[in-house]
C-alpha cells in the first residue's frame, strides 16, 4: 500500500491547473500571460508585473538545507497554515473522513477540518499536557487519514519525544498521515521528526518562518514529507503561492547573517523565557507557569480576567486561553524583548500592590 491510498481518490486523478508559468519559461519576451510588460510604481514592486516562480529553485534550496532534506520532500507555502489547508483538502473526503487533534492546541487543524466538512476527533492531552498514546490509538477509525501532533504544543508549550512520535508513527501505518507540527521547535532542544521522514513515507513535518525567523508577515511556511505527498498537493495548491517580495524577504532572512541574527534572537528568547517564569512563579495571584520549550509561557492566574484587562489597558496585548480544555484560568504570553518582558512584570507587581492596599495590609 502507498500512503497516496489514503489521498482522495479524485484529487488523484484530477487534471491540474497549468499556469503560464509552468508550461513555458525561460523566454526573453513574455507573451504568454496576460501581465502587463511594465514595471509598477515604486521599489517593493520591482520584478512584480510578472507572476513570480510557483516554487522558486533558490528558496527551495535555502530551505533544504535547512531542514536537512532533498527539495522533492519539500512544499512551500503560505505560512505552515496553507500546508494544514491543503493537507485537509487532499486526504479528507468532505462528510466522510476525519483527523485526530489532542486539544488543547492549535485552532487551524479543526478550522481547516471544519471547512472540508470533515470530522474533528478530539483525544484530550494528559493532565500534564503530555500526549496520552493509548488513548490515541484507540481513536483511531478507517475513516482517520490524518493525525496532528503540535510539539512544542501551542498553547501549553510542552513538547512530545522524539520516541514518542516515532511509537504513533509506527502504529500508523497504512492507516493515516501523520502530521507533526514543528512551529515552535527552533526554541527547544528536542529533535525534529524531519529524519523520520525518509524512514516512514506516511510521516508529514511541518515547519515555518514566521515564529523563530521572524518572518509572520512574509507568510511562509513549508510542509516535509515524502516526495509523492508533495507532489500531489502541487496539483491542488493555486498556481502562485508565492509573492515574490516575500520570497525575497525569506532569502535574506536565510542569508549568513539573517541566521545570525535569528540564533542570537532565539537565544534570547530562552533566556527571557526562563527569566520569566522564575519571576511570574513569584507573584502572588499566579497559580503555576507551565514550562515551555517555545517563544511564549501559558500561565495560570487567581483572576486570569482581571489580569487580560489590566495588562490591556496598559497597552499590552496577551492571549486569552481560557476557552481551551484543562486551561480555563491560564493566559498566554508571548516573549517579547527584555524592555516588554519587564513591563509585563512591573504591570502584574501593581495589581499585587493595589490588592495589599484594597486590602488593608499594606
Ligand atoms: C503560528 C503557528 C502556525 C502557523 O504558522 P504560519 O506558518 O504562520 O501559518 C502553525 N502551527 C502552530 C502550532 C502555530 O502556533
Amino acid at each position: 500500500m502507498s500512503v497516496l491510498d489514503l489521498a482522495r481518490p479524485e484529487i488523484r486523478t484530477m487534471q491540474p491547473y497549468s499556469s503560464a508559468r509552468t508550461e513555458a519559461s525561460g523566454g526573453q519576451v513574455m507573451l504568454n500571460a496576460n501581465e502587463s510588460a511594465w514595471e509598477p510604481t515604486g521599489e517593493a514592486g520591482a520584478g512584480c508585473n510578472r507572476y513570480p516562480d510557483p516554487q522558486p529553485q533558490a528558496l527551495l534550496q535555502a530551505l533544504a538545507m535547512l531542514y536537512g532534506i532533498r527539495t522533492e520532500q519539500l512544499l512551500v507555502g503560505r505560512g505552515s497554515d496553507e500546508a494544514i489547508d491543503l493537507l485537509v483538502r487532499a486526504f479528507c473526503r468532505a462528510g466522510q473522513d476525519a483527523i485526530v487533534i489532542q486539544p488543547p492546541t492549535f485552532g487551524m487543524y479543526a478550522v481547516c477540518a471544519r471547512i472540508q466538512n470533515a470530522v474533528v476527533i478530539d483525544v484530550q492531552l494528559a493532565d500534564d499536557f503530555s500526549l496520552d498514546i493509548p488513548a490515541l490509538l484507540a481513536a483511531i477509525t478507517p475513516a482517520v487519514k490524518l493525525v496532528f501532533l503540535c510539539t512544542p504544543n501551542n498553547p501549553s508549550g510542552k513538547s512530545m519525544s522524539l520516541a514518542d512520535i516515532e511509537q504513533v508513527a509506527q502504529a500508523l501505518v497504512g492507516k493515516a498521515l501523520l502530521v507533526v507540527d514543528e512551529a515552535y521547535i527552533e526554541f527547544s532542544d528536542q529533535t525534529s521528526a524531519i529524519e523520520l521522514i525518509d524512514r516512514y513515507e506516511h510521516l508529514a513535518v511541518l515547519r515555518t518562518l514566521s515564529k523563530a525567523w521572524a518572518l509572520a508577515g512574509a507568510r511562509i511556511g513549508s510542509l516535509l514529507a515524502n516526495p509523492e505527498v508533495i507532489a500531489l498537493l502541487r496539483r491542488i495548491m493555486p498556481p502562485y503561492p508565492l509573492p515574490l517580495p516575500c520570497v525575497a524577504a525569506a532569502l535574506a532572512a536565510l542569508s549568513p547573517s539573517g541566521q545570525a541574527a535569528a540564533s542570537a534572537h532565539i537565544q534570547i528568547v530562552r533566556e527571557q523565557r526562563a527569566f520569566m517564569r522564575r519571576s511570574l512563579a513569584e507573584l502572588p495571584g499566579v497559580r503555576e507557569v507551565l514550562s515551555s520549550d517555545a517563544n511564549f509561557l501559558a500561565v495560570r492566574f487567581d483572576d486570569a480576567g482581571a489580569v487580560y484587562q489590566r495588562l490591556l489597558q496598559a497597552g499590552i496585548v496577551v492571549r486569552d486561553v481560557r476557552r481551551y480544555p484543562k486551561l480555563q484560568d491560564a493566559l498566554r504570553i508571548t516573549i517579547g524583548t527584555p524592555d516588554e518582558n519587564a513591563k509585563v512584570l512591573a504591570i502584574l507587581k501593581s495589581m499585587v500592590d493595589d490588592r495589599r492596599f484594597a486590602d488593608g495590609s499594606a
